[in-house]
C-alpha cells in the first residue's frame, strides 16, 4: 500500500529542563516519515527553503523513503519552530513559529505519487491538507493531524479538511479545543460527527484512546524511564500507526487496535533523545522486542 505523507520538514530549537538542541531537524513530516518507514515505504511531499542543510536531507534518506516530493524552493526559507518544555515535560510552550515556506504555495505532488493509497496529512496549514487530499483521489485511507494554532486561526478551513478524511490523530488538549468537550472520549465522538470514521486522542504520558463507531480502545503509554525530549512523539505515534496499517493493508477495528500498540512503542523511542537522533537508529530487532514487551504488558488477564 503506497503511503504518502505531507506536512512540515523544518528546523527546530528545543529547550528541556535537562538540555537544549539548537537548529536540529524537525517538522511533523520528518518525524512521521522516519517512524512510518519502520513498517512501510514512505513518499514525502513537503517544501523546504534553500537554507535547508544537506545533512538534514541525508538524515531522511533511506531505501524506504522516497524524497522526490521534498522540494527545495530557491529564495524561500525553511519552516522553523522553537519550543520549551516545563519541569514535568508534559507541557510545552511554543517560543516561535516561522512558517516561511509553509505560508507559500503548497508543495507539488510528483506524478509518480498519484497512486498513493494511504495518505497522512501531518500537521500543517489545513488548506494545504485539503488541497493535498483533493489531489489524491486514489487514496483509500486518509488521516490527518492538527494543532492549536490551526484550530484557533483557521477553524473553517480545518472543518473543511475534517469533512474529507477517514481518521484523525490529535492530542487531548486539541480535541477539547476543537469540540469544547472536557472528556477525551466524548470529544472523540464529537470529532466523529465532523466526518472521520476513527479518532485517536493522544494523552501524552497517559497513553491514547481510539474512538470508533465499533468501540473504544485505551492504551497506556510505554513506561519510559528516560525522557530527553518529547518533541515529535505525536508525529512518530502517527507514523507508527499509519505505517503499520499501510503494511497490513487493513483498516478494520482490529487492525487499528494493533496499530495503536505499534504507535505507542515507536513514540517511546523518539523521546529518548533530541530531534530524530534515536528514531533514526531504531533497529527492527529493538522495535520487535519492545512491541512484544508492551503487548505482553497489556495482556493482564
Ligand atoms: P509533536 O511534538 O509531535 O507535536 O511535533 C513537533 C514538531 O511539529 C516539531 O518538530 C515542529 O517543527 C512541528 N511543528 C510545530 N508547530 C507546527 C505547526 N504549526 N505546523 C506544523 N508543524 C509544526
Amino acid at each position: 500500500m503506497p503511503l504518502l505523507v505531507t506536512g512540515t520538514v523544518g528546523i527546530d530549537t528545543v529547550i528541556t529542563p535537562t538540555g537544549r538542541a539548537d537548529d536540529v531537524l524537525g517538522g511533523s513530516a520528518a518525524y512521521f516519515t522516519l517512524a512510518a518507514s519502520l513498517f512501510s515505504p514512505v513518499r514525502v511531499v513537503a517544501a523546504v527553503g534553500d537554507d535547508f542543510p544537506p545533512s538534514f536531507r541525508a538524515m531522511l534518506t533511506s531505501d524506504r523513503i522516497d524524497l522526490r516530493g521534498l522540494e527545495t524552493r530557491e529564495g524561500s526559507r525553511t519552516f522553523r519552530w522553537a519550543g520549551k518544555y516545563l519541569e514535568n515535560m508534559n507541557q510545552r510552550e511554543t517560543l516561535r513559529t516561522d512558517l516561511n515556506v509553509v505560508a507559500e504555495a503548497p508543495p507539488a505532488i510528483p506524478d509518480a505519487f498519484r497512486d498513493s493509497r494511504v495518505v497522512f496529512l501531518a500537521n500543517t496549514h489545513p488548506a494545504i491538507q485539503w488541497n493535498m487530499r483533493e489531489q489524491l483521489p486514489a487514496a483509500r485511507l486518509v488521516v490527518c493531524d492538527t494543532m492549536d494554532l490551526w484550530i484557533h486561526t483557521t477553524r473553517d478551513e480545518l472543518m473543511k479538511t475534517l469533512a474529507v478524511v477517514d481518521g484523525v490523530i490529535i492530542n487531548d488538549s486539541e480535541a477539547l479545543q476543537l469540540t469544547g468537550q472536557s472528556n477525551p472520549i466524548t470529544a472523540g465522538r464529537e470529532v466523529l460527527r465532523l466526518g472521520p470514521r476513527f479518532v485517536v486522542v493522544k494523552k501524552g504520558e497517559h497513553g491514547a484512546v481510539l474512538v470508533t463507531p465499533e468501540g473504544v480502545t485505551v492504551v497506556p503509554a510505554y513506561p519510559s524511564e528516560r525522557v530527553v525530549d518529547p518533541t515529535g512523539a505525536g508525529d512518530s505515534f502517527a507514523g507508527g500507526m499509519i505505517g503499520y496499517l499501510a503494511a497490513k493493508d487493513s483498516f478494520h477495528y482490529a487492525a487499528l487496535r494493533s496499530a495503536l500498540a505499534r504507535a505507542t512503542v515507536v513514540a517511546s523511542f523518539t523521546i529518548e533523545d533530541f530531534s530524530v537522533r534515536r528514531l533514526r537508529d531504531v533497529t527492527c530487532e529493538e522495535l520487535d522486542r519492545r512491541v512484544a514487551e508492551f503487548t505482553r504488558m497489556l495482556a493482564i488477564g
